[in-house]
């Protein structure tokens, strides 16, 4: 085996922050060089309260990033100007916002990557979500996460209705002509042309149903996290790969489906 390496975890307090720094300290061909949140600190593991200082000090190879989108925004450009790779699971971004982390990977020369879903199973259920759209008129998605998730819709839904629309290039799904409605908001909000609801309650970690409808039939296709460790291999496969990418890449099927292709 060769050097470990060298990896940072951004928001290392967090839900999933804590699930990718036991992740990495139990991956052989890697090392925790450092956990960066605003609280803390651990005990085993160097500690930083800033990502600047983490990155000057502990000069990781890769930024595991699972915290808020305003952060991101600023440390992912900063950690790529570093020569850091970072693997970006934090949604909530605005478009501007990746643009920016995409013109410094560019202008840096750095791989970088971001992925609205890293569960390999959530990836396939947008695989066969794009598989079905051009076939199947009618869509509607529903999200369910935990309550105390801050962005909304998720990053998966808005990422599967853009899919669908792709597949479909470009055209929306087509909507119920509801005429009256005696609760604002009922009917959800529409991302690239699609429906989404996204649905808040403890005891939920990360799900999400897919519904399409057609003349006599539905298709329903569900993927259900049940634990914050269904994001660890596509994290773990990201941070080995994203060193080797050109550029910015968004979504895990790049990588999950080209590894197929190599084989
Ligand atoms: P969380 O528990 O709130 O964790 C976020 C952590 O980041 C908190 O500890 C927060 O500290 C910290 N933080 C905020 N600003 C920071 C900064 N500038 N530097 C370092 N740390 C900072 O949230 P979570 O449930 O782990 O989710 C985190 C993000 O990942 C969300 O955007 C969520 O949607 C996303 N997510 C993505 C995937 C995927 O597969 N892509 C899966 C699950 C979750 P404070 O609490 O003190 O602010």
């Amino acid at each position: 085996m060769g050097t470990p390496l060298r990896v940072v975890v951004f928001g290392a307090a967090g839900r999933v922050g804590q699930t990718m720094v036991e992740a990495v300290q139990a991956t052989a061909d890697m090392e925790l060089v450092a956990g960066v949140d605003q609280v803390g600190p651990a005990d085993d593991f160097p500690w930083f309260d800033n990502a600047a200082t983490a990155i000057s000090e502990t000069r990781p190879d890769v930024a595991i990033d699972f915290t808020v989108a305003d952060a991101v925004a600023e440390n992912a450009p900063m950690a790529i100007a570093a020569g850091v790779s970072p693997v970006i699971g934090t949604t909530g971004m605005s478009p501007d916002q990746v643009d920016g982390i995409r013109a410094a990977a560019e202008r840096e020369g750095v791989g970088a990557f971001i992925a609205p879903n890293f569960a390999i199973g959530a990836v396939l259920m947008m695989a066969m979500a794009q598989l079905a759209a051009p076939h199947l008129d009618h869509v509607e998605v529903i999200e369910l996460h935990h309550n105390q998730k801050i962005d909304a819709p998720s990053g998966t839904a808005a990422h599967t209705a853009d899919l669908i629309s792709q597949a479909r290039d470009g055209n929306s799904a087509i909507d119920a002509p509801t005429e009256r409605f005696t609760l604002p908001g009922v009917r959800g909000g529409v991302n690239h042309g699609v429906r989404v609801h996204s649905v808040r309650l403890p005891g939920l970690v990360a799900h999400q149903e897919v519904i399409f409808g057609a003349l006599g039939q539905t298709l329903t296709i569900r993927h259900d996290s049940t634990s914050r460790e269904s994001f660890v291999p596509g994290v773990l496969m990201a941070a080995r790969r994203v060193r080797d990418l050109a550029g910015l890449v968004i979504g895990l099927e790049h990588l999950l489906f080209e590894e197929r292709d190599d084989a």
